[in-house]
């Protein structure tokens, strides 16, 4: 498969189109930011961690009937996937309160949720990526109301393949980002990655942080986590 012209460069990774137009290679780049871009810095090794973990965890997608964009890794810092004309709305599952939804709603971390939360943001980094509802994604088009009625389903089935995934692996999953889009082919599809850059994991024991919170807030040992769920999801 041929590389051919950067289509896209984004905080952390590049999309190149290729000989065939409904295929496009994902690069993975060591490149971190957090904040929108406020907090900048590089993580060694984090295109070729995300890269081999995205792999894995869209292949049991897959297996459990989930449909990607994957097509294959190529080698490790690319993967050939299909091209998508992204749906402009982040969708955010939440088993255990953290983050945002700690801050909005004057919340400890830590508190297990009754059942999984869904929220969705507009995506578009000039406005910060503004929480939205239901009826803005329809109302502005962004998704008809079929599709966004398919991507919240499908977020609710991807969590409960990922939350016995890593479980099974001694990791809580916290909380985690989506991105959908359509193929070519028309089908709506899970695009993106989905890697500690995108997930909250906590160790199922210690409930130490394995995600990008270690860099977000200054903890330390940031390569060391990402190692550690390469260890545990990839070998
Ligand atoms: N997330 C992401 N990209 C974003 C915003 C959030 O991948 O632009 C992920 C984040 O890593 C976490 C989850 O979505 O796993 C929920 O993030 P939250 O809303 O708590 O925002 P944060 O405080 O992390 O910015």
């Amino acid at each position: 498969m041929e590389k051919r012209e950067k289509l896209y460069e984004g905080k952390a990774k590049q999309v190149w189109s290729t000989d065939d137009p409904a295929l496009v290679v994902q690069y993975f780049k060591d490149d971190a930011t957090a904040f929108n871009a406020q907090k900048r810095g590089t993580i060694a090794s984090k295109g070729v961690v995300n890269n081999a973990i995205s792999e894995v965890l869209f292949k049991e997608l897959e297996a459990n009937g989930v449909k990607t964009h994957l097509v294959r890794r190529l080698n490790d810092r690319e993967m050939l996937v299909r091209r998508l004309s992204i749906i402009p709305v982040e969708l955010v599952v939440r088993n255990i309160v953290a983050g945002s939804m700690a801050k909005r709603l004057g919340l400890e971390e830590g508190g297990d949720l009754p059942s999984p939360v869904v929220e969705l943001y507009y995506k578009d980094d000039a406005l910060g990526d503004p929480m939205i509802n239901d009826d803005h994604v329809v109302v502005f088009g962004w998704a008809t109301a079929e599709d966004l009625r398919h991507i919240k389903q499908e977020a609710l089935k991807i969590n409960q393949v990922m939350r016995k995934f890593f479980l099974e692996r001694g990791i809580l999953l916290v909380d985690f980002k989506l991105e959908f889009g359509r193929a070519v082919s028309g089908e709506v599809l899970l695009g993106d990655e989905i890697c500690p850059d995108t997930c909250r994991f906590w160790d199922a024991k210690t409930r130490e942080k394995l995600d990008k919170d270690r860099f977000r807030r200054d903890l330390g040992g940031v390569e060391e986590a990402y190692q550690e769920v390469y260890r545990r999801v990839v070998q």
